[in-house]
């Protein structure tokens, strides 16, 4: 499904991924984690083109973008992200649309659906969600746990192969992380293949198939979850979970 290799991605002088290496099976979660700044949002907003890498090569689905000096075309840009949803820290709802006009509007513009139909299939996603009563309010009239299901409906909404999660509840207080959370491993559990960069260990655990534990830039262990987040090989994977004595 993904397959990333020998990916690179510097910032003027400052090198953030180097020679990165991983691939995500369909129907996948792998979930990353490490330190800050070590390069985990970085690695997410580049497989959805928001970050352009300097080197390496990506491939989802069918689509595969070499990177060198030369930028992707517009076009390849494009087919590549349109496999992958992106949920943000800070949820990027429209503030002047509704919750439903939110969910329908990239859709709208892309796919050549009738309005009716998106709003009658905004309203199943927002059901799936438990949003459907919320569905006519502003963003600002709604709990930060609320808009980031909203927002990931709307992700949703477009269908993709992959969804990406950028430390979807570090922006909510304590007792609206868990109702996002529930959402997220409901569509765990529905087969949806899933990239979660996560600071919430216990999440990891729970829902992950692979972690990758990333650090200053690189990749420095990865396996299933259990073995990753219990017993880590790697000394760095240790003190970064605490393990050592
Ligand atoms: P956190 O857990 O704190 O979100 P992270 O592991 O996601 O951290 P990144 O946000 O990917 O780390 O940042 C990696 C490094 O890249 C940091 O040193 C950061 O300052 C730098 N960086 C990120 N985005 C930019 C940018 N647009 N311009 C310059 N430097 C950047």
């Amino acid at each position: 499904m993904i397959k990333v290799e020998a990916l690179k991605k510097q910032f003027d002088d400052l090198t953030v991924l180097e020679s990165i290496d991983f691939s995500v099976k369909k129907g996948e979660v792998v979930c990353l984690i490490g330190p800050s700044g070590s390069g985990k949002t970085t690695l997410l907003r580049c497989l959805n083109l928001l970050e352009i890498p300097n080197n390496g090569t990506i491939s989802i689905s069918n689509k595969t973008v070499v990177f060198d000096k030369k930028a992707p075309t517009k076009k390849e840009m494009l087919a590549l992200r349109s496999f992958s949803g992106m949920v943000f820290q800070g949820f990027h709802l429209f503030p002047h649309k509704t919750v439903i006009e939110n969910i329908i509007e990239a859709p709208l513009t892309v796919k050549k659906k009738k309005k009716l139909e998106l709003i009658n299939e905004g309203e199943q996603l927002l059901e799936k969600v438990g949003m459907f009563e919320h569905r006519n309010k502003y963003p600002d009239a709604l709990s930060g746990g609320q808009q980031q299901r909203a927002a990931i409906a709307r992700a949703l909404m477009m269908e993709p192969e992959v969804m990406l999660f950028d430390e979807p509840t570090s922006a909510l207080d304590p007792q609206l992380v868990r109702e996002v959370l529930k959402v997220i491993e409901k569509l765990a559990k529905e087969g949806q293949t899933m990239v979660i960069v996560t600071h919430e260990m216990n999440f990891a655990r729970r829902i992950a198939d692979r972690v990758l534990f990333m650090d200053n830039g690189y990749i420095i262990e990865e396996g299933p979850a259990n073995e990753v987040l219990e017993q880590p090989k790697e000394k760095r994977t240790k003190q970064f979970l605490q393990l050592l004595d």
